[in-house]
């Protein structure tokens, strides 16, 4: 078969390829988008979505179990698993066809198959399928779930952080190695929902990239929900299935015994079996490095999203791919990993932008300024006050370095963070800005008056 010309190929359909195309077509460029199972990648079937449809529901659940000090009675509130599972497909479908729309409204080819490269500028889809031929080519094949060597072959009873989505069975126990984002987060639902969790992390603390004190306040929280957190954990060395579930055996001879264990501890890019070799780059099963365009070495090869490294977030991907379609277009564009903020949605919900304290204070003169949430407003109205922001600026400049918080809706605050830092706002014109009262977002207020010293809810220093 005759190969096909683009002007932009995305290989792989996932938040940066699914984005990146939009964008693309937007700039008039003739676009296709090879995918090998469901638009939208992992974020959209196995990641984000799912994972926040469920916690939808737990919520609701974890609400109700405190209903009464609300001054509302309800007599029995229990998980339907199968039900919240239907749910969180029937969600992911809509978005999927969302997609699929869009693409067909941008004039955007979608070819469903695996594809690989023949040559730097051709990829073949499916092993005696056409080949479909790019000037560019933006490799957006994304990531898979790393598994622990103890884990190589499969044992029931342990299941990757994607396949815990579709569980509908709750586990009594559940023992979760990998204490990152991901980790913490199916943590965090699966507790709510009512099940006994325990979560393994090698390292000294949970997120071990994260800000210490908010990581600290996040963990007091996550145990006094009856979470068990276990730092500075040794390797794990075996998994056995046992008539219970799975017991995992570490190096220093600890056992856990789990119903189910789930595997949160990293992930691969996708940089196997796509014909890499027949393209000069010689990246096979590591990351692929990229330049502020992200171009790779080779010319008109682009990759963008998990499969660049950096942190693993579709809204990273979302804006990578965006960079890329604007590159390719003509436009001056370039990513900046300066302002990424990074989001965890445990109760209360944790999010962070910028530098941590101990990062800021290694490389600048820095301070941190804290404001917990116990005397505000919204947060005392809403029966959420555990929590915090803390902003960490420069101490000669005055520029925000970091923002953190825990707290309701705090992935929604970090963003007002973000933005102050993107644009070079001080605390002062976050201070200037009327914020809407009773709302979360006065908490972002109130840290940037305590960093000028003009804290309102806050006591004054001694
Ligand atoms: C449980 C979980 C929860 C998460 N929650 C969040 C969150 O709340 N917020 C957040 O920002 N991030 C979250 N993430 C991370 C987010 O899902 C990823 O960062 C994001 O999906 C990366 O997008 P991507 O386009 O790089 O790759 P992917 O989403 O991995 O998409 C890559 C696509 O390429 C396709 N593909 C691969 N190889 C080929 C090939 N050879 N031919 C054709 N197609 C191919 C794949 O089928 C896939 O659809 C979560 C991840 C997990 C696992």
């Amino acid at each position: 078969m005759a190969a096909q010309d683009y002007d932009l190929i995305f290989l792989g359909g996932g938040p940066a390829g699914y984005q990146g195309a939009i964008r693309a077509a937007q700039l008039g460029l003739r676009v296709a988008v090879i995918e090998d199972t469901d638009l939208g990648g992992v974020c959209l079937n196995q990641g984000c979505i799912p994972t926040k449809a469920i916690r939808a529901s737990a919520e609701i659940l974890y609400q109700a179990r405190q209903a009464k000090d609300y001054g509302i009675v309800i007599s029995e509130a229990r998980p339907d698993m199968n039900a919240i599972i239907n749910r969180k497909n029937r969600i992911v479908t809509l978005l999927r066809e969302e997609i699929a729309n869009l693409f067909a409204a941008n004039k955007i080819t979608l070819y469903n198959g695996r594809g690989k490269f023949v040559s730097p500028r051709e990829i073949r889809i499916n092993e005696s399928g056409p080949v479909v031929k790019g000037s560019k080519i933006v490799i957006t094949t994304g990531s898979r779930p790393k598994l622990p060597a103890a884990f190589a072959n499969p044992i029931p009873g342990v299941v990757t952080s994607q396949a815990m989505l579709d569980v509908d069975i709750l586990p009594e126990t559940l023992l979760i190695i990998g204490g990152g984002i991901v980790g913490l987060e199916i943590a965090s639902i699966a507790a709510a929902l009512g099940s006994q969790v325990t979560v393994l992390e090698e390292r000294e603390q949970m997120l071990p990239k994260e800000d210490r004190e908010t990581v600290a306040y996040l963990e007091g929280l996550m145990k006094s929900q009856g979470i068990k957190l276990i730092n500075a954990a040794t390797e794990v060395e075996a998994g056995t299935q046992t008539k219970d579930g799975v017991t995992v055996s570490l190096a220093n001879g600890d056992t856990h015994a789990a119903q189910l264990v789930v595997l949160a501890a990293g992930r691969l890019p996708n940089t196997t079996d796509i014909g890499l070799e027949n393209t000069g780059l010689d990246y096979a099963g590591g990351f692929i490095p990229v330049n502020e365009h992200m171009e790779t070495e080779v010319k008109n090869i682009f990759a963008a999203g998990d499969v660049v490294g950096g942190w693993l977030l579709a809204h990273v991907a979302f804006m990578e791919g965006i960079i890329v379609a604007e590159h390719a277009a003509g436009l001056p564009s370039s990513m900046d990993y300066r302002v990424v903020p990074r989001c965890l949605f445990t109760f209360p919900e944790y999010a962070s932008v910028g530098l941590s304290e101990e990062e800021a204070q290694r490389l600048h003169p820095a301070q941190a300024f804290t404001y917990p949430l116990q005397s505000h407003g919204m947060a005392q109205a809403l029966g959420a006050a555990e929590g915090m922001v803390k902003l960490v600026v420069h101490t000669m400049t005055g520029e925000i370095l970091g923002g953190h918080v825990i707290g309701p809706h705090a992935s929604e605050l970090v963003s007002e963070i973000a933005l102050a830092m993107r644009n070079k706002v001080m605390p002062s014109g976050i201070i200037n800005t009327i914020h809407i009262h009773p709302t979360m977002a006065e908490a972002v207020l109130e840290v940037a008056q305590a960093s000028s010293r003009k804290s309102i809810h806050s006591m004054p220093r001694s």
